[in-house]
């Protein structure tokens, strides 16, 4: 093969199918779904796999359903739905608006139309994923003829088979008031500086019961603030803990700087963000907006 040979494109129609053409060629193979990570290779004149493996014919990974699973009531979103379902599907935006508002912030609409959010998250610093982790998203995934379930919290975490497949994202239906807020250079199609999400959960005593705060952004892998975290829970949100929240946001965040933002000014932005959402989440709450 040389480099000007264009590349074979399989497109199978079963998981087994699809990840054993992708462990058979190995790093010679590439799974792709909207295929706008691959676009964005070619446009940049990188070289690109061989051998593509193009998920789109494999049928229901694009499905959206509301279940009852152990009990407990969840969102089940095929790894191939489209990033714009995700922003307009009715469901979505009347229980998790967070994922609608993360979804609708991505590119353009011809990106959105292309793009599925199991791609967003296989490009490992999609800004979807501040948004699934704060949703207590849980992962399906393919391997080895196996259907895996984990946290995303974890899963991005731990270093995965080059040749597993995404499969689904799980949602909690949780009674939690959430936040997402992407920061870019400007208003609109525009790559990520800083992305921030956040949910809490507050009890009767005006005291947050649970909390999760997600950052994202730049070339930045998603995480949660977990010390953060910690901090908040328990405590009534009061603006006199906003100098200390900063402390620990410096301790456990450290965005690689770029051009364009340096190190403490995406710090400055998520402790600006996380303080100001907090209280009009806790206000909404306590005036009964929400
Ligand atoms: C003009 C433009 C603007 C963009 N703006 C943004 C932006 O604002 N925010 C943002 O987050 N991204 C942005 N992107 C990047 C990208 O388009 C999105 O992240 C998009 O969601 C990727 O989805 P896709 O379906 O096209 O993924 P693909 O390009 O098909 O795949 C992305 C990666 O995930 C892997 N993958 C895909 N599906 C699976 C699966 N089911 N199992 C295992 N691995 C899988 C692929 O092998 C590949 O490594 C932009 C891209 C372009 C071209």
């Amino acid at each position: 093969m040389t480099t000007t040979d264009p590349p074979a494109v399989s497109s199978p129609v079963t998981l087994t199918e699809a990840w054993r053409l992708k462990t058979m060629h190995g790093s010679d193979a590439v799974y792709t779904a909207g295929g706008t990570i691959l676009q964005l290779q070619r446009e940049k004149g990188e070289d690109i796999p061989f051998h593509i493996v193009s998920l789109s014919a494999i049928p229901n990974l694009d499905k959206v359903d509301y279940l009852v699973r152990n009990g407990e009531r969840e969102l089940s979103i095929g790894a191939m739905t489209k990033l714009q379902e995700c922003a307009s599907h009715p469901l979505i935006q009347a229980k998790w608006p967070v994922l609608s508002e993360a979804a609708s912030r991505i590119a353009s609409p011809a990106v959105r139309n292309q793009a599925v959010i199991g791609g967003n998250v296989g490009y490992g610093i999609g800004d979807l994923v501040p948004a699934l982790l704060v949703l207590g998203a849980k992962v399906v995934w393919f391997h080895g003829g196996k259907e895996m379930v984990e946290p995303l919290r974890s899963f991005i975490r731990s270093p995965k088979p080059k040749n597993m497949i995404l499969v689904s994202f799980r949602l909690p239906d949780e009674e939690r008031i959430c936040f997402y807020r992407k920061v870019g250079r400007r208003e609109g199609f525009i790559p990520s500086v800083v992305t921030v999400a956040g949910g809490i959960e507050i009890d009767s005593d005006q005291n947050v019961k649970k909390v999760r705060i997600a950052v994202g952004g730049g070339g930045y892998q998603p995480r949660r603030l977990e010390r953060t975290e910690l901090f908040l829970r328990d405590h009534a949100i009061r603006r006199d803990r906003w100098e200390d929240v900063a402390k620990i946001i410096e301790e456990e965040y450290h965005p690689a700087p770029t051009p364009f933002a340096s190190e403490e000014y995406c710090r400055q932005v998520v402790v600006n963000i996380v303080a100001f959402e907090m209280e009009r989440l806790r206000n909404e709450l306590w005036t009964g907006g929400i």
